[in-house]
């Protein structure tokens, strides 16, 4: 069985043995309620370092006061056979007291690439993902750590805050999981009626043909969103929080694609808000 540490000491004391012995650590952070998306990550860590840890925290600090946070969903035992079946060591599995001990009040903050896409509709959010992330890192120590793109500001985020920050930890970006009909994995699909969930197949029907219209030359932004939104809004369910086109490294909104970017949405699906994604590089 593999086992789950619920206090950041066990975790230390577990990953200073393996540094003393040599071996390579790669870290996998989520919130759990693990899918194929995030088995992906597991996969590479293991195939890239000796030791592999997972932590699952669903990270309160990182939603905003009318968000899921209560409903967010967890099943602890299904992560943790995931993890073993594809070759974890270790789980990381705090209660949020010991990660926040009483009179917590150091934050990671970070400016510009945060202040835009989900920056924009939910404004604690990436200070508190900056803040966890450190502090895991701290924690774990890994050689490399591994995200989606599924979350790709997230994932231009913590490359910076590395960068900035001088941590000795290589990030390392992997693709989108999507189901079998387009749909990208998360977590949050669990939240969709069966109506619902046939609606949000318009995201990645729209991201599609955002991608085919820039593959096939189209520079103008404008044009390229306008497209998006239009196929969006042709779905009665959907409402969009945001379509925009970013510098991929910067976040930055630009009107030509003349250098590698990001085009992102956001787009609630009923209650259920939903994001996707292309980079074109
Ligand atoms: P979460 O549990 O939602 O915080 O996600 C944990 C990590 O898994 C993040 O780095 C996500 O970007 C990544 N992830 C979630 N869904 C997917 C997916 N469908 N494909 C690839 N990575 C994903």
């Amino acid at each position: 069985m593999i086992s789950v540490a619920t206090k950041v000491n066990e975790v230390r004391e577990q990953v200073k043995k393996w540094k003393k012995e040599g071996l390579t650590v790669g870290f996998v952070p989520t919130m759990g309620y693990l899918h194929e998306g995030h088995q992906s990550l597991i996969a590479k860590a293991v195939e890239e370092n000796d030791k592999v840890v997972v932590s699952i925290f669903v990270n309160p600090m990182q939603f905003g006061p009318n968000e899921d946070l209560a409903s967010y969903p967890r099943d602890l035992q299904k992560d943790s056979d995931l993890c073993e079946s594809t070759g974890a060591n270790l789980i990381f599995h705090p209660e949020p007291e010991e990660m926040y001990t009483d009179g917590f009040c150091s934050y990671v903050d970070m400016s510009v690439l945060t202040e835009e896409l989900c920056g924009l509709s939910r404004p604690v959010h990436f200070r508190g993902v900056c803040t966890v992330v450190s502090k895991l890192f701290h924690i774990v120590t890994p050689d490399r750590a591994y995200f989606g793109q599924k979350d790709a500001q997230q994932l231009a985020i913590i490359k910076r805050m590395v960068l900035d920050l001088n941590m000795d930890i290589e990030i390392i970006g992997c693709p989108i999981v999507r189901e079998e009909d387009g749909l990208a994995k998360s977590s949050r699909n669990t939240y969709l009626s069966s109506e619902e969930r046939q609606a949000a197949l318009i995201l990645s029907k729209s991201i599609k043909l955002g991608q085919t219209l820039v593959e096939g030359g189209e520079t103008n932004c404008a044009k390229i969103i306008t497209a998006m939104t239009d196929l969006i809004e042709s779905e009665p369910l959907a409402k969009i929080d945001y379509i925009k086109i970013v510098d991929a490294l910067t976040m930055q909104q630009i009107d030509t694609i003349d250098r590698p970017v990001l085009c992102a949405m956001a787009v609630y699906i009923g209650k259920t808000r939903l994001i996707d994604n292309f980079i074109e590089d």
